[in-house]
């Protein structure tokens, strides 16, 4: 890992493109992006595209996402001609969970919370990287809580010896938009109704005016759990 967390603390941390390029050049078919389909993602995607370089696309549907995110990966797909793996649950242990503690068991604890992010997105997380040595995230500082520290290059310590690249770390969500509106990128619809930050339909909602990105997330709970733990390791506390 030394040489490409090098390699890549030499370049501009605005230079995306440049980090992109030193990733893939890197990892080769060893790396993957990670798609929720949210604006970061899509951006990376796009800048790829317009770099002539390919990358393995992958994406967790942890069964309760809204409609508006499968459209955007449709639409995504079309446009840059790219085929998603599509990862999911296991479906033995999401009916356990169901029938042990009811549809809307996430609401009644962090534990519970925890749990239901941990069968939904976390193993299939892990089953989804197996086959990779990095991967890419749109993961933000400017995202605030659990992300305020966040690093262009991490070690993913619930994933050992795969490391995190980020190459959006210095991004604002002004530069965000930006991009997409200059480069015309498919984007999830609910951010045109109020949505600053997109996981599951029940567990996301619109954002109201001086709320943060992430407040629409989990709005229940304190800032400092609102990480679904694909993020960071919720055996020793530490966000990644
Ligand atoms: S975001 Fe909500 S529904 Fe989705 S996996 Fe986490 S707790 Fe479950």
């Amino acid at each position: 890992m030394a040489d490409i967390v090098e390699t890549i603390q030499q370049k501009n941390p605005n230079d995306t493109v440049g980090i992109l390029g030193a990733a893939l050049d890197h990892y080769g078919d060893k790396i993957a992006l990670a798609m929720s389909f949210q604006v970061g993602g899509a951006v990376l995607l796009d800048m790829i595209h317009r770099m002539g370089r390919e990358v393995d696309v992958f994406s967790i549907d942890t069964g309760r996402l809204p409609e508006e995110t499968y459209d955007c990966a449709h639409q995504i797909t079309e446009k840059y001609d790219i085929k998603i793996q599509w990862v999911f649950p296991q479906h033995d242990t999401v009916e356990k969970m169901i029938q042990e503690k009811g549809i809307y068991s996430f609401r009644h604890s962090v534990e519970n919370r925890k749990e239901c992010c941990g069968i939904r997105k976390v193993e299939p997380l892990t089953r989804a990287l197996a086959p990779y040595d990095a991967w890419l995230t749109g993961r933000r500082l400017e995202q605030g809580g659990t992300r305020h520290a966040l690093e262009i290059v991490e070690a993913d310590p619930k994933h050992e010896g795969k490391i995190k690249i980020n190459p959006l770390v210095k991004w604002t969500v002004g530069d965000l938009w930006r991009y997409i509106r200059q480069y015309d990128v498919p984007y999830n619809q609910l951010y045109d109704e109020g949505y600053r930050s997109i996981g599951c339909e029940c567990c996301t909602r619109a954002c109201k005016g001086g709320e943060g990105e992430r407040d629409g997330r989990w709005w229940w709970e304190e800032p400092e759990h609102k990480e679904c733990g694909l993020h960071i390791s919720y055996t020793n506390g530490s966000g990644i």
